[in-house]
């Protein structure tokens, strides 16, 4: 299975703009422990948890992210159960959707959700197309 080919095809849940250009999330951010509004690109490879973003982005801190389109926030009424910070969700344009932890730095930013296995593998056979047990 070669992971590094899997890019994951990100819509918004509310106006569903495609998110993924190319190999990267494009999203607003609002960074809470700097105040900082903008853009933040997320790896739209499966396990690849770099960003590019031209904020500051001190470990640890908590970002909220918006669609650059309609503005929504993606945030969920969720905790992550490792720090307690907000769940961001993402709708998967195959269907289903990744849920992260927006706390920099914390294992639950995993693009697909804090470490289930299960869960991520029914991702990746709905990504692939092909059952699997
Ligand atoms: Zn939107
Ligand atoms: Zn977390």
């Amino acid at each position: 299975m070669s992971k590094q080919m899997l890019i994951l095809d990100t819509s918004c849940p509310q106006c569903a703009a495609l998110l993924t250009e190319g190999s990267q999330i494009l999203l607003n951010a609002f960074v809470h422990d700097t105040h900082q509004e903008g853009e933040m690109r997320l790896s739209a490879l499966f396990g690849d948890y770099s960003v590019a973003t031209e904020l500051e982005l001190p470990p640890g801190s908590v970002v909220e992210f918006r669609c650059p389109r309609c503005e929504a926030s993606l945030t969920l009424p969720l905790a992550c159960k490792l720090c307690g910070a907000p769940m961001t969700s993402l709708n998967l344009v195959k269907g289903g959707y990744v849920e992260f932890c927006c706390r920099r730095g914390c294992q639950g930013h995993a693009l697909g959700g804090i470490g289930d296995i299960d869960h991520m593998m029914s991702l990746m056979n709905r990504m692939f197309e092909t059952p699997y047990d």
